[in-house]
């Protein structure tokens, strides 16, 4: 996400403070062994403020990851929120923005063990657009295999396991393509660097199931609760590579992502614009805050 603005205040040690004092020693031990848990949110401009959805799930999914790995660490979904209520108030973003919380190892003990210190550290970003809306996202399949569950599990959004995504990225971006989609460990889809994947295959909408080394997406499970509210036939299944080729559209999800239809996987194409179903999909999106409203949070 390099290149998006940081607003000037952060959170870290207990305190809002000036973005550049938000920082850490060389020897924080998570830097060294990936031990921090993160959440990406995200706030939209409205007539009342800055609109932030789905906060308490993301919250939750903080504490969730917190507890898969062991972490000593309790998540306060109070203080979270009146942290993050006092950093927009400081920091009064004006456009789209992007929430950063992160809980990290803090101490500088020389060892990858979980018990130690812990902190939360909370700033923010103005992110327009992380993906080309008119160009969307063209992507190949990974030859990195997505994390396994057993290993760094995926339903964590582990700092550390981002090396996977890294590598998917790097692999994909040489290969002149925008991002990738990853394989789980029976070589079925998994998922997208850092998004959900869904595909459209004669009129019924498929996602990889949760059981496929997934992250659970908050976007993908708002995409699914409006699925069913539109009658739409779904299918949470484990998917096979070939069915990415034979979708008659296939689009991402997330946070930062939005609603990213795909229009390329490896050298098969899928046109030139979203397919009916994926438009569907970014035109609801658009209006969640109007139409929706009980999923944000609303400060200014
Ligand atoms: N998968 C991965 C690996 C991600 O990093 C993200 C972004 N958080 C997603 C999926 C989408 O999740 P969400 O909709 O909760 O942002």
């Amino acid at each position: 996400m390099a290149g998006f603005k940081q607003y000037p205040y952060a959170y870290i040690r207990g305190e809002i403070v000036p973005f550049e004092e938000a920082t850490v020693s060389v020897a924080t031990n998570a830097l060294h062994y990936g031990g921090g848990v993160f959440g990406g949110i995200k706030g939209v401009q409205t007539k009342e403020g800055l609109a932030i959805f789905r906060l308490d799930d993301h919250i939750a999914r903080l504490a969730k990851s917190c507890r898969i790995l062991r972490f000593p660490y309790e998540v306060d979904a109070d203080k979270v929120e009146q942290v993050i209520r006092e950093l927009v108030q400081k920091n009064k973003p004006t456009g789209t923005t992007y929430i950063r919380p992160l809980i990290y190892r803090s101490d500088t003990a020389l060892s990858p063990a979980i018990e130690g210190d812990y902190d939360l550290a909370i700033y923010m970003l103005d992110m327009p657009n992380y993906f080309d809306p008119e160009k969307g996202t063209r992507v190949m399949v990974s030859s990195w295999q997505r994390n396994a569950d057993n290993a760094i599990p995926p339903r964590t959004k582990a700092t550390g396991g981002y090396i996977n995504s890294a590598l998917a990225i790097h692999e994909a971006n040489m290969r002149g393509f925008d991002s990738a989609i990853m394989l789980d460990a029976h070589g079925n889809v998994s998922e997208g660097a850092v998004m959900n994947v869904f595909l459209v295959r004669d009129g019924v909408l498929v996602t990889p199931s949760a059981d496929s080394s997934i992250l659970e997406g908050i976007t993908r499970r708002t995409v699914l609760e409006l699925a069913e509210k539109w009658k739409l036939k779904v299918q949470e299944r484990p998917v096979s590579r070939s069915e990415l080729y034979l979708a008659d559209e296939l689009f991402f999800c997330g946070t930062a992502a939005n609603i990213s239809w795909c229009p390329q996987v490896d050298d098969v194409t899928f046109g030139d614009k979203p397919g009916n179903v994926t438009q569907r999909f970014i035109d609801a999106f658009e209006k969640l805050p109007e139409t929706h409203p009980e999923l944000f949070t609303v400060y200014r």
